[in-house]
């Protein structure tokens, strides 16, 4: 297993997740309780991270970086979030577009 993606922000590392998942990568998400704990252990330690298997790290990273797809936002019909045009997912309630 490798990371591809840390932040302090989980909202954040579960749209990477959704991203991986959503193009078949399998996914592992770590450290999501230590966020919670931020101000008693150094804050590297604290960011919730996405982790991915070894054959999936390159392809992984690929998806990441890619440039948010053009289009325009859309908005979820289950909580009235708006959401950018890569994301399958709305980025608050979790729920398909
Ligand atoms: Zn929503």
């Amino acid at each position: 297993m490798k990371r591809v993606f840390s932040s302090h922000n989980t909202v954040l590392a579960h749209h990477a997740r959704n991203l991986l998942e959503a193009e078949g990568v399998g996914t592992e998400l770590r450290n999501l309780m230590l966020s919670s704990a931020m101000g008693e252990l150094p804050p590297a330690e604290c960011q919730a991270e996405v982790w991915v298997d070894e054959k999936d790290v390159a392809r992984a990273e690929e998806i990441l970086r890619r440039p948010p797809e053009s289009g325009p936002d859309w908005l979820c019909s289950s909580c009235g979030e708006m959401s950018g045009a890569q994301f399958h997912q709305c980025w608050k309630c979790e729920a398909y577009r």
